[in-house]
């Protein structure tokens, strides 16, 4: 018995998906074509989307946000989780990736929950907030160039209600994140890291499944 988080071997990890996962078959056929993508590690794990779709669920969400959509299995997933009523704002700047993802979106049945809008994320959020977006989404899923996190935390801190969730992927990047120096990105996850730790305007918890996963709660 251990009480720090274990480090998961292939053996174990098998076991944590094959007794837990309950995948749509649209999710599993997306995450299979994906996976054979020259970008295809920048997907999130099968687990961590089943988590996303809990919280969702949780927090009874019907709003949300996504920065970084890349192929689309991550809205696919958050879109299944949410009420007929429910709707994504799904924000990316490449019309290629995610168009893989839209096939999946209708024979899952979820393509009118989500709005996907191909520009920079920035603008797409300001402009939501020029049209008084504030407070109006519940969760917010940042998953995108690590440089723009921050700037992307801003405009959703502002977009999600007090209460609403904003989770962050990718927070511990193959560990680089606790060793010294970095590369851009690299140093980037560190400040926000340190930001978010100190941040008196949400509650948070950061998770090591996936790469890291950070969940920042609207206080
Ligand atoms: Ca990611």
């Amino acid at each position: 018995m251990s009480n720090r988080t274990l480090n998961l071997d292939d053996t174990l990890y098998d076991y944590l998906l094959t007794h837990s996962l309950r995948e749509h078959p649209e999710q599993t056929a997306l995450r299979e074509a994906t996976r054979k993508h020259p970008h295809g590690e920048m997907q999130i794990s099968p687990e961590q989307g089943q988590f996303m779709q809990l919280l969702v669920k949780l927090i009874g969400a019907r709003h949300t946000i996504e920065v970084g959509t890349f192929t689309g299995y991550s809205a696919l997933t958050v879109a299944l989780a949410l009420p007929a009523d429910g709707r994504i704002l799904a924000c990316d700047i490449s019309d290629e990736y995610t168009s893989i993802g839209k096939p999946y979106w209708r024979r899952a049945g979820v393509a009118d929950k989500i709005e996907l809008v191909i520009a920079p994320a920035r603008q797409t959020l300001d402009a939501r907030l020029a049209a008084g977006g504030a407070a109006h989404y519940d969760f917010a899923f940042i998953d995108a160039d690590k440089s723009g996190y921050d700037g992307y935390y801003e405009r959703c801190l502002q977009l999600v209600r007090t209460g609403g969730l904003i989770a962050f992927d990718n927070t511990l990047w193959s560990g680089e994140v606790a060793k010294s120096g970095g590369d851009a990105d690299t140093l980037a996850l560190k400040a926000l890291n340190d930001k978010l730790h100190h941040d008196e305007r949400i509650d948070m918890a950061m998770l090591p499944i996936g790469d890291g996963l950070t969940l920042a709660r609207k206080r």
